[in-house]
């Protein structure tokens, strides 16, 4: 093993796929991932799903097997806090006062559970850890009242894991509709109507004063509650960055190889502001998919690869046993091109721009159509509309033709 050191902020999804990536594409000197959690790296997907709604609550989802962890000499440090860095040194400090050195350092921090700040927010719970899981799933009995703050992708997928379990909901938000962030409008309400065919009842517009003992505590309307939870956004980890002089914009800014602006300290996942060369601009993104290729991309980037990286946004998420996905960036289209019905079980939507170039597609059980978006997205041409809009029509060939132009 050569004498350079590498070191990996955050033992999450971003920072275990650098690590196995960065060994792969062949540094050869030690990689140590340092991480706060008292866990290996596991997936946070099924904490607002499976780990509410199983009979038992199910383990943790590793991304590596251990052993092929240790084959890769990876050293992980759970439970070890990152307490600040020393650029001009090369080195971390770490919360038991010792430093670790490095020739190349990447800040995977992510971000944590942002907290209501109003009277009594501290009786509200979060969701981001095993251990949050694992506390909000004690509280999830048939009857009980839980009301979620927040109509984003946490508090509705509690909501539906709630609901599964036989909890009273309602949806508590700040804004006049759910995903909001997200889902264009008629998404928007499509999956508001999914909820509240479930039972779940919301309060949009709603202006939350304080939580009490009773329950939620609005400027028109009182909720009460057992347990509340909210799931209100995250506060990215940029601390670190902040402190040691790197620029931090919505997230630590970095080049489209997530180099910041000191060359031997890198960033990537929910944390970093990163240069994407599409779309011309910096992005932040909070997805799986995204935390597993940023990763990758920046692993092997600390090695050696100038890649850049360029994959097309896109999440999922699964509420009351319908699984929506959405790919691109639909704030830059200005039609919609429906396959389907919005009555249909299953169908997606094209969001196109006004060279009529497909720059988004959502789809409710529509893999399939999702995946071919994300092929015409680059290609950035004019689509076929009527073929997009015909369930018949094979969009294999929608895709060859516009690779053909
Ligand atoms: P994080 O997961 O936040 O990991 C960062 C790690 O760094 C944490 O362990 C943190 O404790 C640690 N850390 C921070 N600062 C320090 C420090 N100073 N020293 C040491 N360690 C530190 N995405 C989807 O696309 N679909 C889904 O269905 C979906 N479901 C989700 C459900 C839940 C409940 C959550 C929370 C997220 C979900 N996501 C989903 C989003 C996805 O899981 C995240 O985008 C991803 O986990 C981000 O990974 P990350 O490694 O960048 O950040
Ligand atoms: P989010 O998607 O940003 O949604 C937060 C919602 O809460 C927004 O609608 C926001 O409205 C609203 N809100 C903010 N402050 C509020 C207040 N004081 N009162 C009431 N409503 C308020 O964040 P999230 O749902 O909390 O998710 C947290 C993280 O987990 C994100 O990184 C997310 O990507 C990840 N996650 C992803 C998935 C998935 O992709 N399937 C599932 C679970 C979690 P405004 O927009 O108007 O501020």
């Amino acid at each position: 093993m050569s004498g350079s050191a590498a070191v990996i902020v955050g033992a999450g999804q971003t920072g275990a796929h650098a690590a196995m990536a960065l060994r792969e594409a062949g540094w050869a000197g030690s990689i140590v991932l340092v991480g706060d959690e008292a866990h290996a790296p596991y997936d946070r997907p099924p904490l607002s799903k499976a780990a509410l709604t199983a009979e038992t609550m199910p383990g943790p989802v590793h991304f590596h097997d251990p052993a092929k962890v240790a084959a890769r000499e990876i050293e992980l440090r759970p439970g070890v806090r990152v307490e600040g860095i020393d650029r001009g040194a090369g080195r971390v400090a770490l919360g038991d006062g010792s430093w670790l050195a490095y020739d190349r350092l990447l800040l995977a921090t992510g971000g944590r559970a942002r907290r209501l700040a109003v009277p009594g927010g501290e009786r509200v719970l979060t969701l981001r850890t095993l251990e949050d899981a694992a506390a909000i799933r004690a509280r999830l009995v048939p009857g009980a009242r839980v009301v979620c703050i927040g109509a984003g992708v946490i508090g509705l997928e509690i909501a539906s894991s709630a609901r599964a379990r036989g909890a009273e909901v309602m949806v508590v938000e700040a804004g006049p509709g759910c995903m909001g962030r997200s889902l264009t409008p008629e998404f928007a309400g499509w999956i508001q109507r999914l909820h509240e065919r479930a039972g779940v009842r919301f309060h949009f517009g709603a202006a939350i004063v304080e939580v009490s003992a009773e329950g939620v505590v609005c400027a028109d309307a009182v909720h009460p509650a057992d347990v509340v939870i909210a799931g209100i956004g995250i506060t990215r980890n940029s601390g670190l960055a902040e402190a040691a002089g790197l620029a931090v914009e919505n997230g630590i800014v970095v080049d489209a190889r997530g180099a910041t602006e000191d060359p031997a300290i890198f960033a990537a996942g929910d944390v970093a502001a990163f240069w994407h060369p599409f779309y011309g601009r910096r992005l932040r993104l909070e997805a799986w998919r995204h935390a597993q290729n940023h990763g990758i991309a920046v692993g092997r980037s600390m090695a050696g690869d100038a890649t850049p990286y360029a994959d097309i946004p896109w999440f999922w998420t699964d509420q009351h046993g319908v699984n929506l996905q959405l790919a691109g960036l639909p704030d830059l289209a200005v039609a919609t091109v429906l396959r389907g019905s919005m009555e249909d079980t299953s169908l997606a939507a094209f969001h196109l721009d006004a060279a009529g170039c497909v720059v988004a597609a959502t789809g409710v059980n529509a893999p399939r159509e999702v995946r071919a978006a994300q092929a015409m997205i680059p290609l950035r041409c004019p689509a076929d509309a009527a073929a997009l809009a015909d369930p018949a029509s094979n969009l294999q060939r929608v895709v060859a033709a516009m690779r053909q132009g």
